[in-house]
C-alpha cells in the first residue's frame, strides 16, 4: 500500500485513495463468471493468488518504473565492435520473470508440444487479462513466445529441442547461446519497409547452406530483439518461406542480426521494437518451402487473440478505476457514484466489458477444443479476428472517457490511464490492423464450418433485437458492419451463459438493435440494471 505522509492529510481531503493492493480476480464478477462458464472454474484459488500479486502497489510500481526507462540500444561498444544489444530497466526484467513463473509464456502447451488440456486457454487469458491491467509492454515476448510454439510445430525435430526450454518458467535474460540457457522467449520478424500487411513483397532473401539457410535483408519492426529465436519469413528458393532464426549460431558466435536503431513509439514504451538488418544470418527451416505465410499463419492467430484479451484488459483497469474513484470523489456533496448521469456513463461502460470478456473467453474455449472439435475450431479460426477487431478498436475510446470519469486526475502521468491510453491503439495496428481482420473474417466465411457458425450464431440471437445480415449482402466494402454485428452477436450469445438475463436483454436491446447512442451514457438502462453492472464491476471496499 502507497504510504502518505502525515502531513498531506488535508492535501488527500475528497481525493480516492489508491487503487492498488486489490486482488484482480476475485474483484473483477464479469472474469469469475466467464472462467467459470468456459470450464475454468477449478482454477479460481490459484487465480486469486495471481490477481492479489498482480493487483499489489509493488507490482503497479514495477510497471510504472519500467515505462519511465525505456530499454536502450547499444549498437556498438566503447571500441567501435558490433554489440547489438539492448539494456532494459530491472523492473521489466522482473515483470518478465514473474509472468514466465506463472506460465503465461507457454502454459497452453505440453512437454511434447501440444495443446495443454483444456481449460489451459481459458486459464492463461485470465492470468494475460489481469497482467494486462498492469503493464502490457512486457507482454510483446511474453505473447509471441506462447504463440511461436504453434509455428514451430512444422519442425518436430526442432521443436523437440527447443520447446522443452521455452517451457521453462525460468527467466533468463543473459546474452548466451539458447543451449546453455535455462528458459528461453522467443520473436517474429514478418514486416519490412515496403508492407507489413502484404507479406508477400517480402525482400528478405534466404540461400540453402549445410544444415540450414542464410539470410539477409532487413525487418522494418522487430520487437524484443533480446529474445533467443525469431520466426522470421524470407524468400527462399521455393517462394516465401518461415525460418527460426536464433541470436547464436550453432557454433556459438553471434547470430548475423544488426539492430539499427530502436522505435520512438507513442506507448508500449518498455517494450523494445527495432528496425533490423539481417547479414547473412543462419537459420533453420520451419515447414515447407513456399508455404512460409501458412505456417507462420499458426503463431499469428495465437498473439491475435492476446491482442484482444490485453485491450480487455487495459479497458478493465480503466473501469476498475474510474468506479473506484467515483465511489470516493463528493461533487455538490454527493458521491459521483451516486449521481445519476455518471451512473449511466459508467454502466454503459460495463456493459461493454460485459460483452467483450464473455467473447474473449468463449474465443479461448474454442481454442482449448479445437484439436478434438471441428466446430470449435471453426469458431477459433472464425471468432479470432471478430474478437481483436472489434475489442482492440473500442478500447481506446472506452479508456478516454474512463479518464474523464476522474477529471484532472486521469489526465495525469502519475495516473495509470494515460499510459494505458497511449498503449491502446496498437493492439489494433500490429498482428493484422482492423481492415486486414475484416478481410480475414470474409475469408473465414467462403469456409462451409464457419459459415456453419454464423448461421449459428444468428439463430441463437434471433430471438434478440437486431438482425444478423445476410452473407451473400456482405462485400469487401460494408465488411466492418459485418464484423461489428458478429462480434456484438457473439457477445450476447456468451453473456447469455456468463451474465444475469437483465445484462443479456440491456446488452441485445443496446447494442445488437443498433440503437446504441454514439457515445458512452447515451441511452436509457434501467435503474435495477445500472445497479447490477456496478455491483458487479467493482465490490465495495
Ligand atoms: C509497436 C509495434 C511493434 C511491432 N512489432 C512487430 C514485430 O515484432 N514483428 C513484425 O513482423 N511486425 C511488427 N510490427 C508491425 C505490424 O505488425 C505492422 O505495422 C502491421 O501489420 C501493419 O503493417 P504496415 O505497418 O506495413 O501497414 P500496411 O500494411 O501498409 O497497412 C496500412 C493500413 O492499410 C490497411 N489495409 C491493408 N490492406 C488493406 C486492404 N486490402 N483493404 C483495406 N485496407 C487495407 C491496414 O488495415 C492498415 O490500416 C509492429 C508494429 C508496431 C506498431
Amino acid at each position: 500500500m502507497t504510504a502518505r505522509a502525515h502531513f498531506d492529510d488535508y492535501a488527500a481531503f475528497n481525493q480516492s485513495p489508491p487503487y492498488e493492493d486489490v486482488d484482480l480476480f476475485s474483484s473483477d464478477v464479469p472474469l469469475v463468471q466467464a472462467v467459470q462458464a468456459n470450464g475454468g472454474s477449478g482454477e479460481s484459488a490459484a487465480l486469486s493468488d495471481f490477481g492479489q500479486r498482480w493487483g499489489s502497489a509493488e507490482v503497479f510500481a514495477l510497471g510504472r518504473v519500467a515505462n519511465e526507462n525505456p530499454p536502450k540500444l547499444h549498437a556498438f561498444d566503447a571500441l567501435g565492435f558490433r554489440s547489438d544489444t539492448i539494456e532494459f530497466h530491472p523492473a521489466y526484467h522482473q515483470l518478465m520473470r514473474e509472468s514466465i513463473a506463472a506460465g503465461i509464456h507457454a502454459s497452453t502447451w505440453n512437454e511434447s508440444g501440444k495443446h495443454a488440456a483444456p481449460p489451459s486457454e481459458v486459464v492463461r487469458a485470465a492470468r494475460f487479462y489481469m497482467t494486462a491491467q498492469v503493464e502490457t509492454g512486457h507482454l510483446c515476448p511474453i505473447t509471441m513466445t506462447r504463440a511461436a510454439l504453434a509455428a514451430l510445430a512444422a519442425a518436430p525435430e526442432l521443436a523437440g529441442k527447443i520447446a522443452p526450454k521455452v517451457l521453462s518458467r525460468t527467466y533468463d535474460a543473459d546474452f548466451r547461446p539458447w543451449w546453455e540457457k535455462s528458459g528461453l522467449t522467443l520473436g517474429m520478424g514478418m514486416t519490412e519497409r515496403q508492407g507489413g500487411t502484404d507479406v508477400r513483397a517480402n525482400t528478405t532473401k534466404a540461400i540453402p547452406v549445410g544444415d540450414g539457410y542464410s539470410v539477409s535483408g532487413e525487418k522494418w519492426f522487430f520487437s524484443a530483439p533480446m529474445g533467443d529465436a525469431f520466426l522470421v519469413l524470407a524468400q527462399a528458393p521455393g517462394g516465401l518461406t518461415c525460418f527460426l532464426m536464433p541470436r547464436f549460431r550453432p557454433d556459438g558466435s553471434v547470430n548475423g542480426l544488426r539492430l539499427q536503431r530502436l522505435k520512438d513509439k507513442l506507448g508500449n514504451r518498455s517494450n523494445a521494437s527495432s528496425e533490423v538488418e539481417f547479414v547473412d544470418a543462419f537459420v533453420w527451416r520451419i515447414g515447407d518451402e513456399g508455404a512460409g505465410i501458412r505456417t507462420i499463419l499458426q503463431m499469428v492467430q495465437l498473439t491475435r487473440i492476446d491482442c484482444a484479451i490485453a485491450s480487455a484488459g487495459l479497458m478493465r483497469m480503466a473501469l476498475a478505476q474510474a468506479v473506484h474513484h467515483c465511489r470516493y470523489r463528493k461533487v455538490f456533496q454527493k458521491h459521483l457514484l451516486e449521481q445519476p448521469m455518471m451512473r449511466a456513463v459508467l454502466a454503459d461502460m460495463a456493459l461493454d466489458l460485459e460483452g467483450a470478456m464473455a467473447l474473449v473467453m468463449r474465443v479461448c474455449r474454442a481454442l482449448d477444443r479445437a484439436s478434438s472439435d471441428p466446430h470449435e475450431a471453426a469458431y477459433g479460426r472464425l471468432m479470432t479476428p471478430v474478437a481483436k477487431y472489434w475489442i482492440c478498436k473500442s478500447a481506446p475510446a472506452f479508456i478516454f472517457e474512463a479518464m474523464e470519469c476522474l477529471g484532472g486526475n486521469g489526465y495525469v502521468e502519475e495516473s495509470i490511464l494515460p499510459r494505458h491510453y497511449r498503449e491502446a491503439p496498437v493492439n489494433a495496428i500490429w498482428e493484422g490492423s482492423g481492415n486486414v481482420m475484416c478481410l480475414d473474417v470474409l475469408r473465414a466465411l467462403r469456409h462451409e464450418e464457419e459459415a456453419t457458425c454464423y448461421e449459428s450464431l444468428s439463430r441463437s440471437t434471433a430471438a434478440l433485437d437486431g438482425a444478423a445480415p445476410a452473407l451473400d449482402a456482405v462485400n469487401e466494402a460494408n465488411a466492418p458492419a459485418l464484423v461489428g454485428q458478429l462480434a456484438l452477436m457473439a457477445s450476447v450469445a456468451e453473456l447469455k451463459a456468463s451474465a444475469p438475463q437483465a445484462i443479456v436483454e440491456a446488452f441485445a436491446r443496446t447494442r445488437l438493435g443498433l440503437r446504441h447512442g454514439p457515445l458512452y451514457g447515451a441511452h436509457d438502462l434501467e435503474a435495477s440494471t445500472v445497479d447490477l453492472l456496478l455491483q458487479r464491476v467493482l465490490p465495495a471496499r
